[in-house]
């Protein structure tokens, strides 16, 4: 077959990295006018700092923060090193994504979910908001892709359907019930409601027995990440004078999302070989 020789396999993950570079950009100031109250349709990238217009030269994913050694080229301030991290994990989440499951609908339908993390992820950093529009664009996708398989033939789209909803509300009601729980024990907030939205769609999109894994995964990465951040944020919610959260879940539920999309599947083969099942 064409899409197995190499060559072309090199050549579709070279454009779909660079795909990933540029989207990677857009959903950068996706996230960041989401969470600056501005239009996400109308107006033009500009300068966080002084507002000048980007031109195209200054638009270019990572090289242009590179050339300009992180700073705006038209007031000097600097430039966050979050923007070219964010394209460049965005061009090798895109890559892992097609490697993993080649020239294929689902590979489609991975990408556009991974992207739709990446903003929530984002905004949940800046402003501990999941917005709405994210999780309905998550699951408009998971939808689409649950109607395409029915369509051609893949599946029985009644049975999907249903098996689909069933492994969203499988994860997100324990979830619940037991943020409920800690936020008694413990007087704050655990879980925020975005998180537990968000995992509503992780089972839509991969049924509860791969989200035990990403779960577990989840909250390994939220108390790493909260231990490493907690100071920097104590300080930065008491600034604006809200209560700090524990623990920031949003990226680190969209990095187990990720990882199960890779590994999931083994893993779950794995554990219930563990026990013999
Ligand atoms: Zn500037």
């Amino acid at each position: 077959m064409l899409a197995d020789s190499p060559l072309v396999m090199g050549y579709c993950l070279f454009v779909i990295a660079l795909l990933g570079l540029c989207m990677g950009s857009f959903l950068n100031c996706l996230a960041w006018r989401m969470t600056h109250d501005e239009s996400v349709l109308k107006g033009r990238s500009h300068c966080t700092t002084c507002g000048h217009v980007l031109a195209a030269r200054d638009l270019v994913p990572v090289l242009s923060w590179v050339m300009a050694k992180g700073r705006c080229r038209y007031c000097g301030e600097r430039v966050s090193g979050r923007y070219p991290a964010t394209e460049l994990l965005c061009a090798v989440a895109y890559a892992t994504i097609f490697l993993r499951y080649g020239l294929s609908v689902q590979t489609i339908e991975l990408v556009a979910f991974a992207s739709v993390l990446l903003v929530l992820s984002l905004t949940d950093l800046d402003d501990y908001v999941i917005p709405n529009a994210t999780i309905v664009a998550c699951v408009a996708i998971r939808l689409a892709y649950v109607v395409y398989q029915g369509m051609s033939g893949q599946a029985d789209l009644p049975v999907v359907l249903r098996d689909t909803l069933l492994g969203g509300f499988a994860v997100a009601i324990p979830v619940l019930v037991l943020a409920l729980v800690m936020d008694r024990v413990l007087g704050t907030e655990s879980f925020g409601g975005g998180d537990v939205k968000l995992l509503f769609v992780a089972g839509m999109y991969f049924g509860w027995q791969q989200c035990l894994f990403l779960v577990m995964l989840a909250c390994v990465l939220g108390i790493a990440f909260g231990v490493v951040s907690q100071r920097a944020r104590t300080a930065k919610a008491s600034d604006e004078g809200g209560s700090p959260r524990l623990i920031p879940f949003g990226p680190s539920i969209a990095a187990a999302c990720w990882a199960t999309m890779l590994v999931g599947e083994q893993v779950v083969g794995w554990y219930l070989g563990f026990f013999g099942l």
